[in-house]
């Protein structure tokens, strides 16, 4: 099997599996115990939040774990927005858990304003600020496309909004940019920042949110005052410690591997633009590229997606949780045509993603795409 999903979720590193081992089997104890084994747990924990706060160049005490990026962003909007005062600017090019949830406080009442996206698919800057007034409380802008890799200009953003008014929150979804590029949360002026463990070989159902200290917010959970008394509930150690160790392999692996990452991304454009009528969407060189959104003329992407799946490739079609429904809500926004749209796949790497992998999957591609011209299926 050739996985080529990545940006979906991808598999729990070996070194990690162990580690949730023991923890699930071994040292299960609840951390908020008094006894020694419990205190080593807490410290545990502790150490897994430093690795994470460090990866951000965020103080440990402002790194609160969470279930996953959905309940970090769904709880960084709403908690701002609890009596629906003020209004609140995102992107059109945003995930569905902020896309949603704004679209949910809207419904409620909330002035909720779209900034528009690029061609390139990047956050349209004059459309934003002209969506920013004194009543601003919050700009939510994802900083690494999940449908095409593209990178916003978070630490520009932050700043070309702060200066128009240094009271609004800026957060920053960072799922598909945690560890893959620079993510320091210092450095882009942003008041929180939303990851996730399963794009990073952790386990599903763990993530996380840094808030800034100067942010104060009222507690998301109530009960027995864990993280911090922000979120109570007995911490999900095995995904906490799983998390770390996952980030500080994957931060190492991507470190390292860098020039070896956009060979390969460089290679993959290549022979895709080598297929007859294949479009590469969104922007190639601020991008990630861990990930390529392309179009193939006059085929249906879900129909080339089951054709790869049967030959045992795996590819994505626009992110895996919106993928059931029909269309894609950010390609539109980049002004990108219904049939373009409708041929779209996602594919996405990972820095384990071998040559050999990349040239079969653009071989078997051309196959299937020439296939399903001449059947005439589109
Ligand atoms: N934000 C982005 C940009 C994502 O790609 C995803 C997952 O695909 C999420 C948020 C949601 O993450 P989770 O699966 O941890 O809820």
């Amino acid at each position: 099997m050739i996985f080529l999903d990545n940006a979906s979720t991808t598999n729990v590193y070996p070194e990690v599996a162990d580690v949730i081992y023991n923890y699930m089997v071994e040292e299960y104890f609840n951390p908020s115990a008094t006894y020694k084994p419990s205190l080593k747990i807490k410290k545990d924990i502790d150490a897994a939040r430093k690795t994470i706060a460090d990866c951000l160049g965020a103080d440990k005490n402002e790194i609160v774990f969470t279930s996953c990026a959905t309940e970090s962003n769904n709880w960084a909007v709403n908690s701002i927005f609890r009596n629906l005062s003020g209004n609140l600017v995102i992107s059109a090019g945003e995930h569905a858990c902020i896309y949603e949830t704004a679209k949910n406080l809207a419904n409620k009442g909330l002035d909720l304003r779209m900034a528009k996206l690029t061609a390139k698919g990047k956050v349209d800057i004059e459309d934003l600020l002209s969506k920013i007034d004194k009543n601003t409380k919050m700009v939510s802008i994802i900083h690494v496309s999940n449908e095409t890799g593209v990178i916003n200009d978070i630490a520009g953003l932050s700043a070309a909004v702060k200066s128009v008014n240094p009271k609004i929150i800026f957060h920053s979804d960072g799922v598909q940019a945690f560890g893959k590029i620079s993510c320091n949360v210092k450095k882009f002026n942003v008041d929180m920042y939303s990851i996730s463990g399963h794009k990073f070989h952790s386990p599903k159902g763990i993530g996380a949110l840094f808030i800034d200290k100067k942010i104060k917010l009222s507690p998301y959970l109530n009960g027995g005052g864990q993280e911090s008394g922000l979120r109570s509930g007995t911490e999900n150690v095995c995904g906490i410690v799983a998390m770390g160790k996952a980030a500080e392999i994957y931060k190492r692996e991507v470190e390292t591997s860098k020039s070896d990452i956009d060979f390969k991304y460089n290679l993959f454009i290549d022979l895709l633009s080598k297929i007859n009528g294949c479009e590469i969407i969104g922007d190639t060189v601020d991008n990630s590229k861990m990930i390529i959104a392309a179009a193939f003329e006059g085929c249906k992407a879900e129909i080339l997606q089951s054709m790869m799946a049967d030959d045992g490739i795996l590819i994505g079609r626009g992110s895996a949780c919106s993928s059931r429904h029909a269309g894609n809500r950010v390609l539109s926004a980049m002004g990108i045509g219904q049939r373009t749209v409708d041929g779209t796949i996602r594919i996405s790497l990972s820095p384990a993603t071998t040559v050999s992998e990349i040239t079969t999957a653009c071989n078997k591609l051309s196959e299937k795409v020439n296939l399903l011209r001449g059947n005439n299926i589109g």
